[in-house]
């Protein structure tokens, strides 16, 4: 696998959890997995990493190779242990940030992630290891396909497939048509049949038509990135390949994300015996400044601040909510400057009601999940979503926009029978997010059997990697057999 980021060691959003741990799961079922990491500045420096011998030589630019020094990890336990390599490279790497400082994306990430992909290919070579399958993730690694389709195709990596997943479609990795000549591909490639798109180079698109297979994190998400409504450009090159586009569910790290062990929240609980439940309220209640009420519900946001999340439609109508509902918000997130001073201002506005910490914190993102009753994504899209999945194993029920993997994850709430696992409504607009939240706080109030129901229903699901994982199993094995040329 090659990824930018992967948990624990650099996270922006969900992609870090998702290739933090569907390597355990396909370790545990046998398969010999190697991940391809940059070593960001971010990064502790840890005490079992090994350095290779010399410097990795990568084969950029026709030649014009570059160096980078590479750390062997050896990672997991014994059930489930696998390698990670860190891209140690100063210029390319060595500030914190993933994607972007402080004054937006990185100027220089053309480069920076054309470097990764062609030096975890230049790795195989070097370790002597020949992959069946590369598995790449987003655009950042978007030129893996490319390089096998090209100067690979008759080398010994020519035969290894590529699966390439699309975390998130809306970025696509857009770059000057220079950018090929600096990675070493053909500018043949440079086609609108392939990674060229209004002239630029366009890495999304260019690793959809060239990976073997393609698949998203959801089957909704897989359906709707087809339509104009979601497709961001590329929906005609999606439907022109629908069928090598699978979606395949995220699964969650039960291991990192159980209400029994967890050592970030100040009471374990579990589906038996919630009452634990109550002292991480207590707990976060005391945290934000909120007012200690266990009677009152907490609704959370926790959350990457950025348009997708429509937390703006959150934004307009908290002042409305506070007037008339007897509710609480807490809110955890960083990002775009509006969002965060908006929701600084309603804290400060309401202090006892709204808590909110603007930054990035792993520990609180624990005890909101354990400590509230409903967890809001009100997102525009959603192309799987990870936050409700966690929010559920802890008994916090989402209130949802319909879409993505939204749809996938989370049942409908179907008053009077107790049946659901949380609260969907339809249009992105104030008014729906504000009805749902409504009707969820009438049933936190006036339907409390059938509230605890839903969250017995919701602990109850099982979105571990064990189904997920072997849907990639399949995946894999229809992508080397395409790959080699089997039926
Ligand atoms: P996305 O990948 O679009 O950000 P997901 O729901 O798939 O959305 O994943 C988000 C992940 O990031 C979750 O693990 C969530 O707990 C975490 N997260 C988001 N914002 C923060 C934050 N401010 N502090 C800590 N964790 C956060």
């Amino acid at each position: 696998m090659v990824a930018p980021e992967m948990t624990p060691f650099a996270k922006v959003g969900g992609l870090a959890d998702v290739v933090g741990s569907l390597p355990k799961a396909l370790a545990k079922m046998g398969h010999d997995v190697r991940i391809v990491l940059p070593y960001y500045g971010s990064i502790a420096f840890g005490e079992n990493w090994k350095p290779l011998d010399g410097p990795l030589v990568v084969h950029l630019n026709y030649g014009h190779n570059q160096f980078c020094k590479v750390w062997e990890i050896p990672y997991g336990n014994a059930q489930h242990s696998f390698t990670v390599y860190l891209l140690e490279h100063h210029d390319y790497f060595g500030r914190p940030e993933v994607y972007a400082g402080p004054w937006g994306d990185h100027i220089d990430n053309g480069g920076r992630f054309t470097f990764l992909s062609r030096a975890a290919l230049d790795l195989c070579y070097r370790l002597n290891w020949m992959p069946d399958v590369i598995h790449a993730h987003d655009w950042t690694t978007g030129f893996i396909p490319l390089y096998l389709n090209s100067v690979e195709l008759h080398r010994p990596l020519g035969q290894a497939a590529c699966v390439f997943t699309i975390h998130n479609l809306q970025h696509q990795g857009i770059f000057e048509r220079s950018l090929l000549d600096f990675a070493g591909i053909p500018q043949e490639f440079f086609r609108s049949d392939c990674v060229e798109s209004m002239g630029f180079v366009n890495m999304m698109k260019g690793a959809i038509y060239t990976a073997t297979k393609v698949t998203t994190v959801s089957p909704n998400y897989a359906s709707e990135i087809q339509t104009p409504e979601y497709g961001c450009g590329l929906q005609h090159v999606l439907k022109f390949k629908a069928a090598d586009v699978i979606g395949v569910l995220n699964g969650i790290d039960n291991e990192l994300w159980d209400p029994q062990t967890d050592t970030h929240i100040p009471k374990q609980f579990s589906i038996k015996d919630l009452s634990g439940k109550i002292a991480c309220k207590e707990a976060l209640q005391k945290r934000l400044n909120l007012e200690v009420a266990a009677e009152k519900p907490i609704f959370a946001v926790i959350s990457r601040f950025v348009d997708q999340k429509g937390l703006d439609l959150l934004l307009n109508i908290s002042h409305w909510l506070m007037e008339s509902m007897c509710i609480q918000i807490a809110v955890l997130g960083t990002g775009e400057f509006a969002l965060e001073s908006g929701f600084s201002q309603l804290t400060a506005q309401y202090p006892r009601q709204i808590g909110s910490y603007i930054g990035y914190s792993n520990e609180l993102a624990h005890l909101i999940n354990a400590g509230s009753d409903f967890l809001l994504m009100p997102s525009r899209f959603e192309p799987c979503g990870l936050t409700q999945l966690y929010a559920m194993r802890y008994g916090t029920l989402p209130i949802a926009r319909s879409t993505g993997g939204l749809v996938d994850t989370i049942e409908q709430y179907i008053e009077g029978r107790g049946m659901g696992t949380g609260f969907l409504f339809d249009e992105i607009s104030s008014n729906a997010l504000y009805y749902t939240i409504g009707w969820a706080c009438s049933t936190f109030y006036d339907r409390k059997k059938e509230f605890r129901q839903l969250q017995v229903n919701a602990m109850s699901k099982d979105f571990s990697w064990d189904q997920s994982a072997h849907k990639y199993e399949q995946v894999y094995t229809w992508a080397i057999q395409s790959r080699r040329g089997k039926p």
